[in-house]
């Protein structure tokens, strides 16, 4: 068996301890392995000048997700998921059933129905 993703932790809930997200990203990059960083309850310290470099490495991941319901005190649907490429979310969520044609646009323009859980 192969492995294809890497889920690193920018923050366990209970500690908030970060794994190393340089040398999994150096890993992930070595064996073209997806990287996902887990960022639900760390990822806010990005907003602070001063803690923002303990997360090093993470924009070298291929998705994250961030829950602005923790840290940035958010409702609880607040939260979502970051992916590198546009497209990958698209390919994930976009749905295109027949009774919804005439709301279909063209690539160019984001339609935010297709990058998300609806
Ligand atoms: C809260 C949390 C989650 C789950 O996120 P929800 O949006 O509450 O479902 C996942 N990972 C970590 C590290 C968290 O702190």
């Amino acid at each position: 068996m192969k492995p294809f993703a890497v889920i690193a932790k920018a923050g366990t809930t209970n500690t908030g301890s970060i794994d190393p997200l340089n040398e999994i990203a150096d890993l992930c990059e070595k064996y073209n392995i997806w990287l996902h960083v887990d960022g639900a309850y760390g990822a806010s310290i990005l907003a602070s000048s001063k803690y923002k470099s303990l997360l090093s490495g993470i924009s070298r991941s291929d998705s994250i997700t961030w829950d602005a319901h923790k840290w940035l005190m958010q409702t609880y649907s607040c939260s979502v998921v970051l992916a590198k490429e546009n497209q990958q979310l698209r390919n994930c969520f976009s749905t295109h059933p027949e009774y919804l044609k005439d709301t279909e646009t063209n690539e160019e323009h984001i339609n935010y129905w297709d990058l998300a859980l609806n």
